[in-house]
């Protein structure tokens, strides 16, 4: 089969490989969409790579059709419309039985990246969700992305009536400020430096977006809040100034989330003080825990096909990251 391999910082290949073997609890699925993700590009310059050695398969926002399941798999049939989860969990350690299962203690000997960008991918059944009828295969490859928003507003602390503030309107952006408004947020703001992905916010339901390059986003942010600041504070574009940006819109009694993979050695001012004074909570989101089958639920209610701007056959594969750091894309869908 085709697939796209990650070869090195840098530099990525379309290559002919073999198709995995299906193991009795195995899973092979024809992929058919694929979706660019931010830690797609994180692996590709070099922040953030899986255990193991180069070659590695690259892509993991995926959905496609089964073509072969394992002996002992009973309840997923081949020519079902499926998505799978990109990380095996071994379901038996501390953290696994204790609610933690994205920290599972096998997780890095468990985690083999299949291949998102590539003709087909061979995964446990464990890994697989079937896509009920109505989505179509563009909105099912959002199931990963969604899992881990979703996880993040479970986090958020949010209730409906709050003030949510979302800094960085790529994909992660675009579908927290959906999320957040189904959530209940009352006043939403995004910053995002790019006019034709403000202009996709506010199309998306965004009362105010600010343009953090040209305006200043404090003013713009408490002057809205009515001076009281926002609740809930999201930076979802792993940039250093839009770190600082969402600490400094924080109100009173605020969540700050940062969700984005950023520089490893990046530290940024933030002051205990500060913290103290406003009570505010700072989280993070790793990976999505037993989110996919709300996120599932989610796709129907949610605005995904505005996201793709663009299409590439597999074949152009690897052109796909260099056309991520143009900063023009939301959304890149990979039709393997
Ligand atoms: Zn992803
Ligand atoms: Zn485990």
């Amino acid at each position: 089969m085709k697939a796209l391999l990650l070869k090195g910082i840098r530099d990525v290949a379309l290559e002919e490989v073999p198709v995995a073997s299906v193991g009795p609890h195995d899973v092979k699925i024809r992929n058919k969409r694929g979706l660019l993700c931010g830690t797609d590009h994180s692996q590709y310059v070099g922040t953030f790579t899986p255990p193991g050695e180069y070659p590695f398969f690259i892509g993991h926002e995926i959905s496609g059709i089964v073509e072969e399941v394992g002996t002992q798999v009973q309840d997923i049939k081949p020519g079902q419309m499926v998505v799978a989860n990109p990380v095996l969990y071994c379901n038996e350690c501390y953290r696994c039985r204790n609610g933690q299962q994205h920290f599972c203690e096998k997780l890095i000997d468990l985690w083999k990246p299949t291949g998102g960008f590539s003709e087909y991918m061979v995964v446990n059944r464990q890994q697989v969700f079937a896509i009920p009828e109505g989505i179509t295969l563009d909105q099912a490859a959002f199931a990963e992305p969604v899992s881990v928003c979703l996880h993040c507003i479970d986090m958020a602390n949010m209730k409906p009536g709050m003030s949510v503030a979302i800094i960085g309107a790529g994909p992660i952006g675009l579908l927290l400020l959906q999320l957040a408004i189904r959530s209940g947020a009352a006043l939403t703001l995004v910053s995002e430096p790019v006019e034709s992905k403000r202009d996709l916010a506010r199309k998306l339901g965004a009362d105010v977006v600010v343009d953090p390059t040209n305006e200043d986003i404090m003013q713009k942010a408490f002057d809205v809040s009515k001076n009281r600041g926002f609740d809930v504070v999201i930076e979802a574009s792993g940039n250093e100034k839009a770190a600082m940006d969402a600490y400094n819109i924080t109100g009173m009694k605020s969540t700050l989330f940062f969700f984005a993979v950023y520089p490893i050695e990046l530290t940024l001012p933030i002051s205990p003080f500060i913290m103290y004074y406003k009570e505010m909570t700072i989280k993070a989101v790793f990976f999505s825990p037993y989110s996919f089958p709300r996120a599932i639920n989610m796709l129907p209610k949610l605005e995904l096909d505005a996201l793709i701007t663009h299409h590439l056959p597999l074949e152009k594969a690897a052109d796909v990251f260099e056309l991520h750091e143009t900063g023009e894309p939301v959304k890149i869908m990979i039709e393997c």
